[in-house]
């Protein structure tokens, strides 16, 4: 078999990961898997049963009953639920605070760590996340820890909601991203951090075409590709 390579993107909301990851992953031919997407998929069901964030039992005995699949069509990762393709439906904000909650929960990410790691025993990845380079694949062939300032990071957020029509303000948007790092980054279990051997790539200053060359750069430098 030939040799799979690892890659390990860590960092707070609105970073640019799946952005920078997806379109990285294309120019590699590797696999791009976005395990916030997986996430978001156990907040939905959540929702969708009526359950809340702290009803930690209902949560723990839905778990075994989910149908969680993986597929990727060109290049895109879709998440199906019980057969459904909700892979648009978990993007709302409402999702994504839910994700930040339920995510904190030793359970959740007991069980859906296997889903992450089986993919990268066969496939070469680009995985981005919270904790790929610290508990997911804490011996990934390369780890980067993409960051940008909270401001840059909503504006860019604020933006591409905008453009799904939705009326969430500026403040709002920052304030959403500010409470859901903090609950990231100070949970228990997993908390966002930069691994040590992880190169920190901070994208404040930089083009979204500057922010993927300096990745890729990093990537290729570190796997001689
Ligand atoms: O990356 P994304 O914003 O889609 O992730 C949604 C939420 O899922 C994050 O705020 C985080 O709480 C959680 N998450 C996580 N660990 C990961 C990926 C996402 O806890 N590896």
């Amino acid at each position: 078999m030939n040799k799979v390579y690892s890659v390990a993107i860590d960092g707070p909301a609105g970073a640019g990961k799946s952005t920078m990851a997806r379109r990285a992953a294309a120019e590699l031919n590797f696999v791009y898997v976005d395990t916030g997407a997986i996430y978001r998929t156990v907040a939905y069901a959540v929702a969708e049963h009526s359950i809340r964030p702290d009803e930690t039992e209902k949560i723990d005995a839905l778990l075994p009953k989910l149908d969680l699949k993986l597929a990727w069509k060109d290049g895109v990762q879709h998440m199906y639920l019980d057969g459904r393709d909700v892979s648009t439906k978990i993007r709302l904000p409402e999702v994504s605070a839910m994700a930040s909650k339920v995510s904190a929960l030793p359970p959740v990410r007991a069980f859906l760590l296997d889903t992450q790691r089986n993919v990268a025993k066969t496939n070469s990845v680009i995985m981005d996340g919270r904790d790929i380079g610290t508990v997911v694949l804490p011996d990934a062939d390369v780890k980067i820890y993409l960051s940008a300032s909270a401001q840059v990071r909503a504006k860019r957020r604020f933006l591409e909601l905008q453009e799904q029509g939705r009326r969430d303000t500026y403040e709002e948007v920052l304030q959403d991203m500010i409470e859901r790092d903090y609950r990231d980054m100070h949970r228990e279990i997993a908390p966002l951090k930069q691994a040590e051997d992880a190169v920190l790539l901070d994208t404040s200053e930089l083009s979204l075409e500057e922010s993927i060359e300096a990745l890729l750069i990093i990537i290729r430098e570190r796997l001689a590709l």
